[in-house]
């Protein structure tokens, strides 16, 4: 029997939290099912780790389990590889390389775009160029992609009017700060949630923020900067500074960019912030205690101001 639809399958790890609405609307204006691997636990990184060598990053371990994860489910999977998103800007090294390790270390058939500011490939070249790769034509990729690219914009603005709601709370409020697909990981940022949550703590998350009035904010702690994620989580910690009551930088070790970019915030910024570095090895423990340390000197530093 002739399959009607192609699979492709999205794993919900790395670029997945800062671009699943754009994909899931492009593919469903295109009439691709998709498929998404399940939220990271134990079990997905102990996929990764068996295809990563020890240098890589937490968040590519378990990207990559989330990978295997999917292997035998779908036609496709998705592995989109972004160098750069603005001229003279980059993003890291693994995003460059992640098409080419993937290709390398599954056999499965890849689906990717490349979006490349510097070799003048932006966003929307990329997409209907992945659309044709598909077997649809030029005009409705184009179509799904602008069609795609407008619900992105709205649900960026929902999101934003929901976390702006929250800076009205009288509760403390915390500023999770780091890469989307740290602070929404459940094994990375998920963890910090939790502790968060227990203590009755508002969370705002860096990945939201009003990209129109803080993009160039960056450039108040480093003019030079040219890793555009990085640049996000400073502009939104500027954005932020004065509504939230602190700062927890959340990093997956080991990180070439935040370790460099955080030691400069730590640094450049004066309001309450502790940098949590998490690895395969963290204890949950361990963690707990520190976040908990970190409010109790949150709230006895604002009683000491009342
Ligand atoms: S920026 Fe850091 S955490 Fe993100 S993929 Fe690169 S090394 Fe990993």
């Amino acid at each position: 029997m002739k399959k009607e639809m192609i699979s492709v399958g999205i794993p919900k790890a790395l670029l997945y939290h800062n671009y699943h609405v754009l994909w899931e609307h492009f593919f469903y204006e295109l009439g691709v099912e998709l498929v998404y691997s399940k939220a990271s636990d134990k079990e997905i990184l102990e996929m990764g780790k068996k295809y990563a060598i020890d240098e890589t990053c937490l968040s590519l371990k378990i990207y990559l389990g989330h990978i295997a994860y999917l292997v035998d489910k779908v036609d496709y999977i998705l592995v989109p590889r972004i160098c750069s998103l603005k001229r003279f800007e980059k993003t890291c090294t693994n995003f460059y390389a992640l098409y080419d390790i993937v290709k390398n270390l599954f056999k499965n058939k890849i689906i990717h775009y490349n979006i490349d500011a510097d070799n003048r490939i932006n966003e929307k070249k990329a997409f209907i160029k992945m659309g044709k790769s598909l077997g649809f034509s030029k005009s409705l990729s184009t179509h799904a992609y602008m069609k795609a690219k407008r619900i992105t914009k709205r649900n960026l603005k929902h999101k934003l009017i929901k976390q702006n709601r929250l800076l009205e709370s009288k509760k403390i409020k915390i500023l999770l700060a780091g890469h989307a697909y740290n602070i929404h990981d459940k094994l990375i940022g998920g963890i910090v949630a939790k502790v968060l949550k227990n203590m009755d703590v508002e969370i705002i998350y860096s990945d939201i923020y009003d990209y129109r009035e803080a993009k160039e904010r960056y450039k108040e702690i480093s003019p030079s900067l040219y890793w555009t994620y990085n640049q996000d989580i400073i502009n939104a910690i500027l954005y932020y500074r004065e509504k939230i009551d602190g700062i927890i930088l959340l990093t997956s070790f080991p990180c070439g960019p935040d370790s460099l970019v955080n030691e400069m915030c730590l640094r450049k910024i004066k309001e309450p912030m502790i940098n949590l570095i998490i690895d395969e090895l963290s204890s949950e423990i361990g963690l707990e205690t520190r976040v908990e340390s970190f409010i109790d000197i949150i709230k006895a530093r604002l009683k000491q101001n009342e």
